[in-house]
């Protein structure tokens, strides 16, 4: 999906606005020599924005609107090193209450529903994304923040809320609280905003149908608003995102190449109107895919699909960009086989080899099943794995996910 013109002239008000100010990014277009962009093409070349840069920014070298104007800061709780500080103007803050109110508008929620609030509130963007959006719609909020399960259920039930916004693992943890103590008749959930991260299928169901609810995927980071720049349809077919308040696009994330829509690769996304800190091209570092054609819905935002991991998580095979969860979502749909695998990457005769070690019980014939699954990745992922069927029980159990990938090219050399 190309960048239109109204869009391109929105990027080219912002790259003014920044230049202007001489705030953080402004000074590096200014040392580029960039004050404008004429073409999708001139576009695609404007340098990208890293985390690192934000850092480098701290505290307040992002603002670009006059102090007077700026009304909140948010910052990205980083694990390591320097947070992100992002101003925001009071207009910013509108139009993020806006766009979340388009995200439960687009769940179907309304404001007769009761939205019980679970992602916590401060310097980071999710509760109070949530509050203002709820507010926007007019829907009675329950602005809990996270923890103490004893009082999140009692609220639930006297306040009757009917619509859950949290974490993933936060709603399996209410989900599993909920059934253990039998209450399941004294709740009247019928929809949950969950925050989007990689979460299995058999996680997603497991919520749905303990607490018989809806679910819906909310996807959104600090550097660009926050939660709400994005969510499902009741269709489920991916997220629709709002491209009047961003542009969105998809990159290989070796090359920094755009790829077609409907490739996997790296979500880069510039603000189209953001005042506080505008952000031209920036790289998220989260996976994902533009999904092409028009949704059930009819709504008319283009979609993406949901989070597919990190960039960290990409291998390259034979020339291929692979990701674990595309691997895990192949060997999902075989269930013959367990929910548990392994995947070895290395280097033999000149050439990459991938063998994935799948487990099964005896039931089932193991070179048939080594076969199909041989069969499939070749023909999603375009190469083809040795497969190795092992019985149930025979792979290591108490792996993290991550260690399911080993790449032993690097250990050879
Ligand atoms: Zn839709």
């Amino acid at each position: 999906m190309k960048i239109n013109d109204k869009q391109l002239a929105q990027v080219n008000d912002r790259i003014k606005a920044l230049v202007d100010a001489g705030s953080f990014y402004g000074k590096k277009l200014s040392e580029a020599g960039i004050t404008s962009v004429s073409s999708a093409e001139e576009f695609e070349n404007l340098p990208f924005s890293e985390k690192k840069d934000l850092r480098d920014a701290y505290p307040l070298g992002l603002m670009t609107a006059p102090e007077d104007k700026i009304v909140r800061i948010h910052s990205s709780s980083g694990t390591t090193g320097t947070p992100v500080i992002i101003p925001y103007t009071a207009k910013d803050v509108d139009d993020w209450a806006e766009m979340f109110k388009r995200c439960y508008e687009t769940a179907g929620i309304t404001n007769m529903d009761r939205i019980h609030i679970t992602p916590g509130y401060g310097l980071w963007t999710a509760g109070i994304g949530f509050q203002n959006g709820a507010e926007k719609l007019g829907a009675m909020t329950i602005p809990m923040g996270p923890g103490n399960t004893d009082k999140q259920l009692e609220m639930m039930q006297a306040m009757k809320s009917s619509v859950l916004c949290s974490t993933s693992s936060y709603a399996l943890l209410l989900t599993e609280e909920i059934e253990k103590r039998g209450i399941q008749d004294k709740i009247h959930l019928k929809k949950g905003v969950i925050g989007s991260e990689r979460w299995s299928k058999k996680m997603r169901d497991r919520i749905a149908s303990g607490l018989g609810i809806e679910l819906y995927d909310i996807y959104g980071l600090t550097e660009i608003y926050g939660p709400g720049i994005g969510i499902s349809c009741k269709y489920d077919t991916g997220m629709h995102y709002w491209d009047d308040f961003i542009y969105l696009e998809i990159i290989d994330p070796a090359t920094g190449k755009t790829v077609p829509d409907g490739e996997m690769g790296e979500i880069v996304i510039t603000t189209l109107v953001k005042e506080g800190a505008p952000l031209i091209r920036y790289r998220t570092h989260d996976l994902s895919r533009i999904i092409p054609g028009e949704c059930p819905c009819g709504c008319g935002f283009p979609r993406i699909d949901v989070i597919m991991g990190r960039t960290d998580d990409m291998m390259k095979i034979k020339g291929v960009n692979v990701f674990p969860s595309q691997i895990e979502e192949i060997l999902g749909s075989f269930h013959e086989i367990s929910s548990e695998y392994q995947i070895r990457i290395s280097h033999l005769d000149g050439k990459d080899t991938m063998r994935i070690y799948v487990e099964t019980t005896g039931d089932y014939d193991f070179n048939e099943i080594a076969k199909k699954v041989a069969e499939k990745v070749k023909s999603r992922i375009g190469f083809t794995p040795i497969v190795k069927v092992v019985e149930v029980g025979v792979l290591p159990r108490s792996m993290k996910k991550t260690a399911r990938v080993i790449d032993e090219r690097f250990e050879e050399n």
